[in-house]
This record gives C-alpha cells, structure tokens and sequence, in this order.
C-alpha cells in the first residue's frame, strides 16, 4: 500500500494566527497550507485535496460560513471535513448556521494545542483510511478487468499511447497467438508498425482525431507475421479512450485470432470453385456422346426411309450399333463416376466379395472394351501364365481394369498395351503398362485424388475420378495402388491384392 500524504488547510486573516496554528500543527506525516482569506481558500480546494480545513469565522469580505458554503459547492471539496475556529462560545443559532454551511466541529480560540491535534489527527486517520480503501478497490477493480482481458482466449487486449506511438499494454495470451513476448511488444517500437500498417494507422487518426470524445469504434481485417513467418489473421476493434493516470489519449483494441475462420473461409472458396469447375467439366462429359449417338441414330433412321431394310449391308448396319453402343457405354461410365463418388462421400459404398478367379475378370473387360480398343489402334497384348484367384468384389475389380485400360488408350498414343497378372508370395500383382504420355513425377500422387488432373482438358476429355474411385475400390481390398512412370515414356499402373488365405 503506498503511504497517502495528508494535507490541511489553514484559512485565517490574521498572519499571526496562521504562523501559530501552523506551529502548532507542524508535523513530518502531513502537509500544511496557509491561506489568508476565504478567495484563497477557494483557490487552494479547487486545486489540491485536503484531509482537513481549519476555517476561522470571522474573516473581513468572506467570512467562515460563506467561504465553507462554497467549500461545499465545489465538486472536489464537497465533502472534506471543516473545522470552525471562533473566538466565541457560540450561541445556539451561531453554531446552526455553522453546520449548516457545512462545518464538522468547533474549536475555540484561545486553541489548545493537545485538543486541536488530537481532533486533526481524527481528521487526517479518517482521510487515509478513505484513501486507503480506495486503493484497495482500484486493485481489486484492476485485478478483476486484468483476470477479465486475460481470460480472453482468442484474443489479444491492446493499447497504444498515440503520441509515444507504441504499446502500452498488451495482454498475456499475445505471447502464445503471436510468438513475440510480452517484453518486445511493449518495448520494440517497430512492432506497432508491422500490427498495423501505416495507412491503417493513418486511417485511424484521421477517424478518430477530429472528434475528441468520440465513442466510435473501427473494426478491421489484417495480417501480421509472426517470428517464424507463418501469418495470422486477426479481426480488431479499435477505439479512443483518456488514460486515467497519464490522461494521456490511448488507441485501445482487441484483437481476435480469426486465422481458423480465414482458412475455412478460403477452404470453402475453393471448394465452391471445384463444385463449379466440375459441373462444367461433367456438363461436358455428359454432352460430348450425345452428338455422335444421335448422328448415328439419324443416318440409321434415314437408311431405313431410303431403301428396304434387308437391303442395309449386315456390316454397315453392325459398326453404326457399335458406334452408338461405345457412347452409351461412354455416357454409363460418367454416370457411374458420379454416383460412386457420392456413394463414396456417404460412406455407402460397399463390396460383394467372393473368391474370384482374375483371369475370367480380364476376359470380361477386354470383351467389353473389345470396340474401343479395336479403334484406339491400341494392340492389347495379356501376360497372364497361370489361373490367379482372389477374393474380390468382381464388378468393382472390372471397373478398376476398365479404368486402367480406357486410361491407357486414352494417353498411349496409339502404341501397345500390355496386361500382366503375377502372383508372388507376398501378393497378387495386376499391372497395365502404357507406352504414351507417361506422367511427371511430381503428378503422380495427386492423380489418385478427387478430380486430379495432369494433362489440359483441351487436349484430353475426363473428370478426374476414374483413378481416385480405382484407388478407393482396392482399397476396400485391403490393397494398393501405384504408377510407374516416366513423361514421355508410358506409364505402369499397378494393383496388389492380397492373397485369398
Ligand atoms: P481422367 O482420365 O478422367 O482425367 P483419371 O482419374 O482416370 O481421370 O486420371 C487422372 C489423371 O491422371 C489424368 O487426367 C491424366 O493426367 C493422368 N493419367 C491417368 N492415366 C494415365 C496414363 N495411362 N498415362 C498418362 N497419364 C495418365
């Protein structure tokens, strides 16, 4: 507790009073002021706190009621204790008038000097007691605002002396969000100047200099880097306040940790941005069949209104069917992607597994891409010497060869293909080897992932799904899935299945 200097006021005409009084007084624990007239009084309490006023009654132009009465009036003396000092015993109404003007008590001249200490020093233990409680309740209003700002989690309390521009106070927890400690932020002035730029600390003057007492806030997104250089984003409101002790006008704010909500938001963003990239790619893989389909499905129409049907030669009438079945086919599959890729997202995506023997696998697939592959100009070659059985989901192990496959005819450039099954002791092996494109190595982990793409849609139609779904299915399998591959230099897409037990 600091020790509250107490100061008394000695109002008197008469010099010799004043000097005697103060004799009397005097006293290293307290102060005294010696003022000669009621005006001076007056000046004195306007300016300065007193523990207690010794007033003398009978002064020339203000006496001793008028000047307490104005004691009284004044906002910072309105309660300070008064003592009279009369040289008469007063009478009933004379003492009336005295309290009513605000005295405490009486002392009569001659004084005695035991009597007028004991009764000043009731007065100044009064007055430090005030003072003292006063200071207990400012620590104890002062630790509950500090537990208050400090129990902010996401946020930072700051202030900022506008004229010193630099911080004056900062809040613990700034230490954990920001990385710089307590001590940089309120010595390192450069800091002030990365927290907010300069034009926003301009913007700020120029909002709340003008206006004096304005209660305005300012709320603002920035940035600011931490020692490491990771950045954080921080949502924060500012507003003027006078410091209580300096008086000084403070930039006060609190700053709110929003770089979770900035991630979030920007994560959303992009996610809006896949949403609408996909609905116009599969838009257009959706379209893209329709045309040839009815281009086929008209000629065959016209064929038949332009000559009897038994004249249409066998052949001409089998590649138009064929034609139209691989767009139908093409339409299926993209239909397919996109209900797996939901069935996926739901969780909803199950197997039907039974012990399966590959090889059959294989001949179905080839049987069914026998059209496509016969216009990709893609010769197949099998590389499959013995019976391999698995156990699989068989419809699921098609889709993940036809995928591999239509992708081979897709980037192979034309040139051969080959599709081996190999068993070892650790495993099943399925692999399909291309001799086109190849793929970058920096591309060939993302390619398995939703909607991942390594070649310019320009150039190459597709969604992106054909190897995330593959991958997904031998998963489900307990397997694997990886390429080989080199640009320009084909690519090996390989699938290990575990061994049936
Ligand atoms: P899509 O082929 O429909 O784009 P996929 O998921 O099947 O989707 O393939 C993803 C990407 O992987 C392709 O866009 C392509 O860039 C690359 N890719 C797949 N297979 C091959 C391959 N055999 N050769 C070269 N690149 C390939």
């Amino acid at each position: 507790m600091p020790y509250f200097h107490a100061k008394i006021l000695c109002v008197d005409d008469q010099e010799a009073n004043l000097v005697s009084l103060a004799a009397a007084l005097r006293n290293s624990d307290h102060e005294i002021a010696l003022a000669r007239s009621g005006a001076e009084a007056l000046e004195y309490v306007g300016r300065e706190d007193f523990a207690v006023v010794l007033l003398d009654v009978q002064m020339p132009e203000m006496d001793g009621f008028e000047t307490a009465r104005l004691i009284r009036r004044n906002e910072r003396s309105k309660s300070t204790p008064i003592i009279f000092l009369t040289a008469n015993y007063p009478s009933e109404q004379y003492a009336i008038r005295g309290y009513e003007s605000g005295a405490v008590d009486y002392l009569f001249k001659p004084l005695n000097v035991d009597v007028l200490r004991a009764k000043v020093e009731v007065f100044v233990d009064l007055y430090r007691t005030k003072l003292e409680i006063r200071e207990i309740e400012r620590r104890e209003r002062e630790r509950k605002y500090l537990n208050l700002v400090e129990g902010i989690r996401d946020g930072i309390v700051w202030s900022v002396s506008l004229k010193r521009n630099r911080f004056t106070f900062m809040s613990r927890r700034a230490e954990e969000i920001t990385g710089y400690s307590l001590g940089q932020w309120l010595s390192n002035d450069e800091l002030w100047d990365r927290f907010l730029s300069k034009e926003t600390q301009e913007r700020i003057r120029t909002v709340f200099l003008d206006r004096l007492n304005s209660d305005e806030r300012l709320a603002l997104e920035h940035q600011f880097k931490k020692p490491n250089g990771d950045p954080i984003w921080f949502r924060t409101e500012v507003h003027i306040e006078k410091d209580i002790e300096s008086g000084e006008r403070e930039l006060r704010g609190l700053s709110v940790d929003i770089t979770q909500l900035k991630r979030t938001e920007e994560a959303l963003r992009t996610a809006i941005q896949i949403r609408d990239d996909f609905l116009s790619v599969a838009s257009h893989e959706l379209k893209t069949p329709i045309t040839p389909l009815q281009l086929q499905m008209q000629g065959f129409v016209k064929m038949i209104e332009d000559s009897n049907i038994d004249k249409i030669p066998v052949d001409k009438l089998k590649h138009m069917l064929e034609v139209s079945d691989a767009q139908v086919k093409r339409l299926a599959r993209v239909i397919g992607q996109l209900l797996d890729v939901t069935r996926l997202n739901e969780g909803r995506f199950n197997l039907d597994l039974h012990e399966t023997e590959l090889n059959s696998v294989v001949e179905t697939v080839v049987e069914q891409l026998r059209y496509q592959l016969e216009s990709s100009d893609c010769a197949l070659s099998l590389d499959i010497p013995n019976i391999v059985r698995a156990r699989v989901d068989r419809e699921r192990m098609e889709q993940v060869l036809i995928n591999l496959l239509i992708n081979a005819m897709k980037y192979g450039s034309g040139n051969p293909i080959e599709l081996s099954i190999k068993q070892t002791d650790q495993a099943i092996h399925l692999s399909v080897r291309d001799q086109g494109i190849g793929i970058a190595e920096e591309d060939q982990h993302r390619i398995f992932e939703r909607f991942e793409r390594a070649v310019s849609p320009n150039h190459y139609s597709g969604l992106g799904l054909g190897l995330y779904i593959s991958k997904q299915i031998v998963e489900l399998h307990k397997g694997s899935i990886h390429v080989e591959s080199k640009i320009g230099n084909g690519s090996t897409f390989v699938v290990e299945l575990p061994l049936t037990p």
